[in-house]
């Protein structure tokens, strides 16, 4: 088991992440990396200077060569991995967590975030990693216009002018994350009229909690009508996740906003996509429409870049609202993928489009189990899916399909719980389904 990796890097408080697990961690990124060039970025958080110092301190110490974007989107230290051919990324990000926290993502040169296992052989090789010699230490430097860079490539695949003659009106709450940095250079050079909200990067995140849920983003909400805007979008701290408000101010779920991205993405060009096995059927519908074929992964980012990196898909994502642009690179990028709605405006209201998606209910639930239980009731679950013949993914937990809705059953990572989630054309019919497996698997 990885002591410190979890599904999409190591994270935790600063009691935890410190700059003595930094630097010895860097030490052993470095040699993973085979002491080749870094990118270094972090998000606004207070502790992120004095971790991102000791992440570079390490790099450098071990022989790597560092490229600091300083303050940065995820999404963006990620797209230049290729343009400058590094070896690989470090980030300085916890994401959607509350202020105290921080964390530090690993990141290769595929653009492939470093997953629980691959987090595993980094954690053998700390405390058993040299420094190079007083010659032979990384070399520093700051790197140069990324915005620029990345609002070209963010360009390239849309319809600038197309949206230029709509001039969309759009309210972009940056929620005090890394998003001022691209957000409304982005959208204002798109041509789109842009009020702000949130705007400052701030690591006290005074303006709201910075996961972007429907209870976080109320703000939002009454100002896209108030306003009289087309359209509403609001991050989490370090952009990579992306949820969206209609012109009549309702809440659209990151799995809807990955549902119609899909959409419009297999409109322009037909391909495989990649999701996770809790992604919602509307995905499945969309597949079929268009006669493409749907490739589940486990859950977490670093699953979905990995299959994404097989190649023949066009899209991917996860039902929070992380979406993969392939153009861009194999990470989840909450502006590529929203230039693309933008764009779509020009069509037709956001809510016309949503009505295309196909719709359905969920309801969640957790059973609190320990290891051994939570392997028990995975396990009852699986025979039972073959025993009855049914029709199953068993890849994470055990998704059951059925012709009008779904079931998962899984353990949770990181807590003393097994999760259930069912999804159905009504919140009944999910509200049966659920009732009906909690039965079976505590039966
Ligand atoms: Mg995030």
């Amino acid at each position: 088991m990885s002591k410190y990796f979890g599904t999409n890097g190591v994270r935790g408080k600063f009691d935890k992440v410190n700059p003595e697990l930094a630097l010895a961690l860097a030490k052993a990124i470095g040699e993973y990396f085979k002491r080749g060039k870094i990118i270094v970025a972090r998000d606004g958080r207070l502790t992120g200077e004095t971790l991102k110092n000791a992440v570079v301190a390490g790099l450098m110490g071990v022989g790597c060569e560092v490229v600091d974007m300083g303050v940065a989107p995820s999404p963006v230290a990620e797209f230049l991995i290729k343009k400058l051919k590094a070896d690989g990324a470090v980030i300085i990000t916890a994401s959607h967590n509350p202020p105290e926290y921080n964390g530090i993502k690993v990141i290769d040169g595929k653009t492939i975030s470093v997953s629980r296992e691959r987090g595993e052989e980094i954690e053998k090789l700390m405390g058993k990693t040299e420094n190079a010699s007083w010659n032979k230490v990384g070399e520093f430097c700051k790197c140069g216009d990324f915005v620029r860079e990345y609002l070209d490539a963010v360009k390239k695949n849309v319809d600038v002018e197309k949206i230029r003659k709509r001039k969309p009106k759009l309210v972009l709450d940056c929620g005090n994350g890394t998003a001022p940095i691209i957000a409304p250079v982005l959208f204002r050079e798109l041509g789109c009229d842009v009020i702000l909200m949130n705007e400052e990067v701030n690591g006290r995140f005074p303006g709201r909690p910075s996961e972007p849920t429907k209870e976080n983003i109320k703000e939002l909400l009454k100002k896209v009508p108030e306003e009289k805007a087309d359209m509403g979008i609001a991050w989490d701290g370090d952009c990579d996740r992306v949820v969206l408000v209609d012109e009549k101010g309702e809440f659209v779920i990151g799995d809807r906003v990955f549902a119609l991205c899909t959409l419009l993405k297999l409109q322009e060009k037909k391909g495989d996509i990649v999701t996770t096995v809790a992604t919602s059927r509307a995905i499945e519908d969309i597949a079929k429409k268009f006669g493409v074929k749907v490739r589940y992964t486990k859950i977490g980012a670093p699953y979905l870049s990995e299959e994404m990196a097989k190649g023949g898909a066009v899209i991917g994502g996860e039902e929070v609202g992380g979406i993969i642009i392939p153009e861009i690179s194999l990470a989840k990028d909450g502006f590529s993928s929203i230039a693309k709605i933008v764009e779509a405006l020009s069509e037709k209201k956001l809510s016309g489009w949503l009505k295309e998606i196909p719709s359905y209910a969920n309801v969640k639930e957790k059973i609190p189990a320990d290891d051994i239980g939570k392997k028990e009731i995975v396990e009852k679950m699986k025979r039972y899916a073959k025993e009855n013949k049914l029709n199953f993914i068993g890849i994470d937990g055990v998704r059951i399909n059925f012709d009008d809705g779904w079931i998962i059953v899984r353990a949770s990572g990181t807590e003393d719980y097994v999760r259930i989630f069912a999804e159905a054309k009504t919140e009944e019919k999910a509200k049966e389904l659920l009732e009906e497996y909690k039965k079976i698997i505590l039966g």
